[in-house]
This record gives structure tokens, C-alpha cells and sequence, in this order.
């Protein structure tokens, strides 16, 4: 994919320093915690009252990502972006990045300028800075590792371990669809290296394809909580799918649960797609990860101000630890909630 460039410039020719300093050229810093940015040893922050928040992640290629049918622009969108659903998943709201990076030759500078591209377009987005750094060669493929740096008033921050029973559990957007974008990328890609002239058809499918490309963190959920006066009790990001992430909640709120199927929030094209491929379409709503929706609990009392909301699903509540996690089903069976996060499902 790098090599589709029309012209190629090694990073040797630039060097480190000069590579940096190509990348980051147009980042300005935009937030008034943001002291001192890229350049020096180190970066300064200054939150003043508020707490700061911090999260990493590390993403690897051919393990997190198969350059194969993610565009580089779109792998630094996303990798910036679900370290911001990390931030925002605590009730607070990111205000600084720093990005490793480490690449083998492989790589040219147009190429690790599409990722940057992809970079800047997430920090605009959600408002945050790029303040650092580091930049290293891998022996082989391209590992990027990104630190969000989130502030939040103290008498704000939202635990997992904070839920308590009666509780209502409530998911926002909808599940399922970016496992499936991933199934149909895989099967184009097998198509393609059986076939190299048979060009890919994501035409049907923009929807769910969008949702494992480009995801987006939930900035609005967490606005629009703010907005009309809700505190969740508890609250998880989505990465790992819906029962995953419930049983993490539940285990550190030392509480149980019970969720309905059919309150599931799913997308039309995720359940047709999943008909198609012939999964079951609760499964992938369940354990399809990569959603990066928010899943948090409000207390009964908060009920009236979500309930007519579109991007927020009541879909069960929570109760005490000796009742289990359980999920009700359409035909009114009781199942217990089972870990099967998506890469377990994957195989
Ligand atoms: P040092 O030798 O102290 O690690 P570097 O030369 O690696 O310094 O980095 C110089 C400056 O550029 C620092 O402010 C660092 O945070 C920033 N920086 C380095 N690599 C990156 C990167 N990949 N993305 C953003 N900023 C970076
Ligand atoms: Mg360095």
C-alpha cells in the first residue's frame, strides 16, 4: 500500500529530527493546558483544579492492524481515537496525546505522513494536542503506541467499580457492527489474494465497513451526560464486546446483572449482515468488539432524563452479586452472560 505512492522518499534522506519535525509541522496546540508542546525534553501540562486522567495503548502491526486494507490515514484516526474513548469512558475530557512510533524501512515518508494526516484529522476533531513523542526503527512492521491525557472534575470521575444493584444499565449508539466490517474486509482481502483483479465491493456495506475503519469516540454521549445533569454511577468503554465489558463492570462493582436481548441496540445493516454471513446477529451485538461505544450505569431516579434519547439504550439493569450476570433472551430464557470478547470469537 505505501509502495501505491507516486513518488517515494526514503527517511533516511530526512533523518529523525527532520522527519519529526515534517510530521508535526502543522500541529498548534489548542488547549490552555497544553504549556509546552513538541521540541523540547519534555512536555508541560497544567490541569490547575481539575484531576488529570491517563491512558496508553500499544498497537502492533498484524496484530492490531493488517495494513492490508487499513489505509494509514485511517489507522492513525483510529488509534488516536480509541485511546480517547479510554479518556472519556472515566467521565473526562481529553486534552493531550503523545505518540511512539516505530517503523522498518519498508515505510516511506509519504507513508508515515498519511498516518500523521490521519493524526491531526483525530486531534482537530476532539479538540486535543500532540505533545509528544518519540520515533524509533522496528526490525519489521510498524508498531504505534498513543498516551491520552484527559482532565476531569474530581466529584466526576466514573469507576467500573463504582455500579450498585437497581441500577440501570445503558449502552450508547450500537453494537455489532465494526466485528462485521472486519469480517467483510477479511473475506475482500482473501478474495483479493486469490484474485488480484477482482476489486473489492464495500458498496452495501458503508455503514459497518465505517465502524471498523473509522470509528469515533463518544465526545457527544459524554457532552450530552453533562448537559442534562447525569452522573453515570459506573462506566466502560466498549473495546472488547458487550458481555466482556459487563462481566469487567459487574466483577469490580461486585454486583450481578440482567440484560435484555431484544433491548440490544443494533444497526439495520449489522443484523442483515450478520444474517448473511449467518451469525447469529445477538452474538456479534455481544461479542463483537471494536465498537468503542460507552456502556454505563445510572441510578433509577436518572431514568426520565435518558429515556427518550436515540443514541442511549436502557437495555437491563444491575443486581445483587448472588443473582449472576444473565442475559434474557427474545423467547424469555435466562443464559448467563459468557466472556467471549471478539478475539477469542474471531477464531
Ligand atoms: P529525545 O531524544 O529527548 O527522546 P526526540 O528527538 O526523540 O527527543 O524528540 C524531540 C521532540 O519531538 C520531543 O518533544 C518529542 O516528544 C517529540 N517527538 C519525537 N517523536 C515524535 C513523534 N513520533 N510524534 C510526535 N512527537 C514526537
Ligand atoms: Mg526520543
Amino acid at each position: 500500500m505505501e509502495a501505491n505512492s507516486e513518488s517515494r522518499t526514503e527517511i533516511s534522506e530526512l533523518g529523525e529530527f527532520g522527519l519529526i519535525k515534517y510530521l508535526t509541522k502543522n500541529f498548534k496546540l489548542k488547549n490552555e493546558s497544553s504549556k509546552i508542546g513538541i521540541g523540547d525534553d519534555a512536555a508541560v501540562i497544567d490541569f490547575k483544579n481539575m484531576k488529570s486522567v491517563i491512558t496508553t495503548d500499544l498497537l502492533i502491526e498484524g496484530i492490531h492492524f493488517d495494513l492490508a486494507y487499513v489505509p494509514l490515514k485511517h489507522l492513525g484516526y483510529k488509534s488516536v481515537v480509541v485511546n480517547l474513548s479510554d479518556v472519556y469512558a472515566m467521565n473526562a475530557t481529553p486534552k493531550q496525546i503523545l505518540i511512539s512510533i516505530a517503523f522498518s524501512n519498508r515505510f516511506s515518508v509519504e507513508a508515515i505522513h498519511d498516518l500523521y494526516e490521519g493524526i491531526y484529522h483525530a486531534c482537530e476533531q476532539y479538540g486535543v494536542d500532540l505533545i509528544g513523542g518519540d520515533t524509533s526503527n522496528s526490525t519489521k512492521g510498524m508498531l504505534i503506541s498513543v498516551t491520552a491525557i484527559g482532565e476531569v472534575d474530581e466529584k466526576k470521575i466514573v469507576l467500573r467499580s463504582t455500579a450498585a444493584e437497581n441500577d440501570l444499565i445503558c449502552v450508547s449508539g450500537d453494537l455489532g457492527g465494526a466485528y462485521l466490517g472486519l469480517q467483510i474486509l477479511e473475506r475482500e482481502k482473501r478474495i483479493f489474494l486469490e484474485n488480484p483483479s477482482i476489486q473489492p465491493n464495500l458498496e452495501q456495506q458503508q455503514y459497518i465497513v465505517g465502524r471498523q475503519l473509522k470509528p469515533e469516540a463518544r465526545k457527544d454521549i459524554i457532552e450530552l451526560l453533562e448537559k442534562i445533569n447525569v452522573v453515570p454511577t459506573s462506566m466502560i468503554d466498549i473495546s472488547d464486546g458487550l458481555s466482556s465489558e459487563l462481566l469487567h463492570l459487574c466483577e469490580d462493582s461486585k454486583t450481578g446483572c440482567t440484560v435484555y436481548e431484544e433491548k440490544i441496540p443494533m444497526a439495520e445493516e449489522t443484523y442483515n449482515q450478520a444474517l448473511k454471513f449467518n451469525i447469529d446477529p445477538v452474538t456479534c451485538a455481544l461479542s463483537g468488539g471494536e465498537d468503542y461505544e460507552l456502556l454505563f450505569t445510572i441510578k433509577q431516579s436518572d431514568y426520565e432524563k435518558v429515556k427518550d434519547h436515540p443514541d442511549i439504550s436502557v437495555i437491563g439493569h444491575i443486581t445483587h452479586e448472588s443473582m449472576g450476570k444473565k442475559l434474557v433472551t427474545k423467547g424469555n430464557q435466562i443464559h448467563d452472560l459468557i466472556a467471549q470478547g471478539w478475539n477469542q470469537f474471531k477464531k
